[in-house]
């Protein structure tokens, strides 16, 4: 086993996975680059709690910085890489400086997508992916009534439920015809569609956005129709797209997304990638998937671990997701994607149920509404179903 591991990119999974390896008595070296100017942190309350408290940054970090000091874990951050120099296995610094590496781990997630509409560059429109976006909103929502945010997918609605209890105006522009088209069926996406105008929000469905307007800072949106809406503050939250430019540019193969085998390897043997910048073969999907969530960020990593620690173990999990929206509780597992069944189950009226997707006889996902054990019985349940169906081949 060489003993230089170097991860590049400082949230979950590269703090999972330097955990992982000193919880598994690993004695080498561990080097973690983040560009962020913050320790490793916890990123799903940035779009909920954390957008509406005065809480300061380090209130979401995972361990404070004296913890990775005892464990020996050399944490840089505000440090970008810039190349990844594959046959002089080291890795190269903004700033000029190397770091030599045995494994290398790419661990550098997702950003914002960007939209490509006039005005973006205007005062007052922002992205939420990291602290510094929030602590920026932050000051911006002070002086903020009119709210549009552009986008209904997680970071839009929870967005939508904190503003709405901040008593603000807020407009969500969706581009299809549905929220949450990505990653549910239509009955729970009516569901949160209904709860959202419940509770005041204009939810415009099949809306295009063409420019948003203003002269030094944001003043109003226009739509594809040509229709004008006022705006003090625009929140574009489009999607993420895969941190991968590192990989390409080191020759390793990527699809929307660092394209890795089942344990989490590359093309090169001392390279790995974990969490959401991966595209990884799902046999029980039989395809390739990028999972963008928290546990796929601790799994992954604890996989890579093992594999560093001598005992690979692959990799092909139940993925599981959930959403805080007002008092409504979203828990989601598996993927849904392909269903050819969707079953209700419970009193959907009263807020309370749940939805199992089959396709033939098995079980491939359950979206629980405010229901923790339709959700936990139904990821067990989704784990028998769907373990090795399909040959690790067709993924
Ligand atoms: P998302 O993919 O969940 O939703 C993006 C939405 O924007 C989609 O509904 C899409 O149809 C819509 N859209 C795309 N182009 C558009 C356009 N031009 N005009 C209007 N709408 C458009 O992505 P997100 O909400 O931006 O979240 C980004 C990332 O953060 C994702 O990885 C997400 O999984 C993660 N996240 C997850 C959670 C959670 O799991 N609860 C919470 C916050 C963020």
């Amino acid at each position: 086993m060489g003993d230089r591991v170097v991860i590049i990119g400082a949230g979950q999974a590269a703090a999972q996975l330097a955990l992982s390896l000193r919880q598994g008595k690993f004695s080498g070296s561990i080097c973690v680059f983040g560009d962020e100017p913050h320790q490793p942190y916890q990123r799903p309350p940035l779009s909920k709690k954390f957008l509406s408290e005065s809480a300061a940054p380090e209130s979401l970090f995972l361990r404070p910085a004296n913890y990775w000091r005892e464990q020996g874990v050399d944490i840089g951050v505000g440090i970008r890489v810039e190349r990844v120099d594959r046959s002089r296995q080291r890795v190269v610094l903004a700033d000029g400086g190397e770091a030599e590496f045995d494994h290398l781990i790419l661990a550098t997630g997702t950003r914002a997508r960007e939209l490509r509409v006039p005005g973006m560059a205007l005062k007052g429109v922002f992205s939420l992916r990291r602290i510094d976006d929030v602590l920026r909103l932050r000051v911006a929502l002070d002086d903020a009534r009119r709210i549009v945010i552009v986008g209904g997918g997680y970071i839009g609605l929870e967005v939508a439920a904190v503003m709405r209890a901040a008593a603000r105006d807020v407009v969500i522009l969706e581009a299809e015809d549905r929220v949450l088209k990505r990653v549910t069926s239509p009955v729970v996406a009516d569901y949160f569609d209904a709860l959202h105008r419940r509770r005041g929000v204009d939810v415009r469905t099949g809306t295009g956005l063409a420019a948003i307007e203003g002269e030094a800072r944001v003043t109003a949106v226009r739509l594809a129709d040509g229709a004008r809406l006022p705006a003090d503050l625009v929140l574009v939250a489009v999607g993420a797209r895969a941190n991968d430019e590192l990989a390409t540019a080191a020759g390793l193969e990527c699809a929307d997304g660092i394209v890795v085998d089942a344990f989490a390897k590359t093309i090169d043997p001392t390279i790995f990638a974990v969490g959401d910048c991966t595209r990884l073969p799902s046999r029980r999907y039989g395809r390739r998937v990028r999972l963008e969530c928290v546990q796929n960020a601790i799994d992954h990593a604890k996989a890579v671990a093992a594999s560093i620690l001598g005992h690979p173990e692959s990799y092909d999990p139940v993925p599981w997701f959930w959403s805080d929206q007002y008092d409504v509780k979203l828990q989601m597992a598996g993927l849904g994607e392909g269903y050819a069944e969707a079953l209700v189950v419970g009193d959907a009226p009263a807020g309370k149920f749940s939805v199992e997707y089959r396709s033939g006889d098995r079980l491939i996902a359950v979206d629980a509404i405010n229901d923790g054990r339709a959700y936990m019985s139904g990821r067990r349940r989704i784990a028998q179903e769907t373990e090795a169906i399909v040959s690790p081949g067709n993924a």
